[in-house]
Parts: C-alpha cells; sequence; structure tokens
C-alpha cells in the first residue's frame, strides 16, 4: 500500500527530527501495511522552505538508511507546497516538485482557515500547463467547512483532492469527522493519505480509517481509494465519479431563533 502524504524526512519541518524518527515511523507505517511513502515535506508555508534539491537529497539518504536497517520501505519524493502568488513560476522553475517527481500531480496546500482569492485561477493555471493539482486535506480547512460549495467548484473544474486518514476516524474532532464523510459522500475526494509527521500523535491511522470506510461504504470505497494511491505514484489518470455538491446544514428556526 502507497501512502502519498507524510512528513517522514529527518530534520526538514516538523515531521522526523532525526533519523531515529525517521524508522520509528517507517516501522510503523511498515505495520500499518505501508510498503512505499511519498515524502512531503512543507514548502512555502511560512515557516518552512524544501526545494525540489533539497527533497531528493533527503530521500535518497533516507533509503538509503532504511536499507541499512533492513526495513522494507521505499521513500518516493514530493512536496506539500502551500498555495502562494507564485506558485506557477516555482512550478516552472522546477524549485517546486511534483509527486514522485515524473508523476504531474502536484500537492496544493490551503491555509487553514481561508481560501485566498486566487485559488480557483490558479488550479485552472496549473492544469492549462499540463500539471494535476491535488488540493492536500480540504475537510481541515475552517472556510470550507463553512462554504462547501468552494470545494465542489474546484472539484468540478479538475482539481483532485486528498483528506486525512484521521480526520476520518475522529482525531480532529466531530465536525471535521462528518466533513470528511460528507465529502467522500459527494465524491469530492480522490484519495486517502495519512499526513503523518511522527509516531504519537499524529501517527499513520491508515488501518483504522480504512476500517471505518469499509464499515461505511464497503470495500469498493477501500479498493478505489489504495488503487488512486498507486495511480498517483504511478502518474496515471486517477478514477473518480462527478462531483456533487454538499448539502447546506438546514438551519434551525423556532426556539434558537
Ligand atoms: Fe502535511
Amino acid at each position: 500500500m502507497i501512502d502519498i502524504h507524510c512528513h517522514i524526512l529527518p530534520g526538514l519541518d516538523d515531521g522526523a527530527k532525526t533519523i531515529e524518527d525517521s524508522l520509528a515511523m517507517a516501522r510503523q507505517a511498515v505495520s500499518e501495511g505501508i510498503d512505499t511513502i511519498i515524502a512531503t515535506p512543507h514548502h512555502r508555508n511560512g515557516k518552512y522552505d524544501n526545494d525540489r534539491q533539497t527533497v531528493l537529497k533527503a530521500v535518497q539518504h533516507l533509503n538509503e538508511e532504511l536499507n541499512l536497517a533492513h526495513i522494507p520501505l521505499t521513500i518516493f519524493p514530493g512536496q506539500e507546497t502551500r498555495i502562494h502568488g507564485d506558485f506557477l513560476s516555482g512550478v516552472e522553475e522546477a524549485t517546486i516538485l511534483p509527486l514522485n517527481e515524473s508523476s504531474n500531480y502536484i500537492f496544493v496546500e490551503l491555509p487553514s482557515d481561508q481560501v485566498p482569492r486566487y485559488t480557483k485561477q490558479m488550479l485552472f493555471d496549473l492544469q492549462v500547463k499540463g500539471y494535476k493539482p491535488i488540493i492536500v486535506h480540504p475537510e481541515r480547512n475552517a472556510r470550507l467547512i463553512q462554504e462547501p460549495d468552494s470545494l465542489y467548484q474546484f472539484v468540478q473544474s479538475g482539481a483532485y483532492t486528498q483528506i486525512t486518514a484521521a480526520s476520518m476516524t475522529g482525531r480532529f474532532g466531530k465536525n471535521i469527522q462528518k466533513f470528511t464523510q460528507q465529502i467522500i459522500e459527494a465524491n469530492l475526494t480522490h484519495l486517502i493519505a495519512s499526513d503523518a509527521h511522527n509516531t504519537t500523535t499524529r501517527g499513520f491511522c491508515v488501518q483504522h480509517a480504512y476500517q471505518e470506510i469499509e464499515e461505511n461504504y464497503g470495500p469498493s470505497m477501500v479498493y478505489y481509494f489504495v488503487e488512486n494511491a498507486k495511480f498517483v505514484a504511478e502518474g496515471q489518470m486517477l478514477a473518480a465519479d462527478p462531483p456533487e455538491p454538499i448539502k447546506k446544514k438546514k438551519k434551525l428556526f423556532g426556539i434558537f431563533g
């Protein structure tokens, strides 16, 4: 199984700090049935910058260490880039790194509490240039929770999305869990990944999430997510059902008036 979003590279961001941390995360990943991870350190998020060359070097190093430690896990390069005004030039100048380098899938992270006005245009411009933007963890964006129609618009216009395993299991609270389910039910997501940062507070949770998905939506939904992660790594087209708008919550009138 492939995990396409993970902060396992040591010392680059708020994920693994040391190589020992990385190896501990790797062992947890293997115990969850993961054999391949796309390492996606933060980039341009105001705190961390990790351009293409930095990521490629760190991935090579971690793969060597995994070999020495006999841990059956392969790391592919990737990046989690925060949306910003120069995103397209970053892609053109190749400081921004598509997932597994040549897949043309690019992670786009929104700020946690807003959606910049230029988001839709930027997602469109990326596609015109032949890239396939994947919005990471839309379920954790406060604005999208309030205005889920924006998410529908983005997916309707060709963007993909990736939800977090721990959102499905309730780790981020009931609201985010509920919104995660609504996103799945409206065909507004294509991928699920751990976004693991460590082995404790932000671990993998992948098996638990798949168990929840199987209970709620059946084994075909698990298969859909597992296969799509593979398609991302291979640079193939993702499976996707036609997106639907999320119905607004009914307002309560009367006693709460
Ligand atoms: Fe992340």
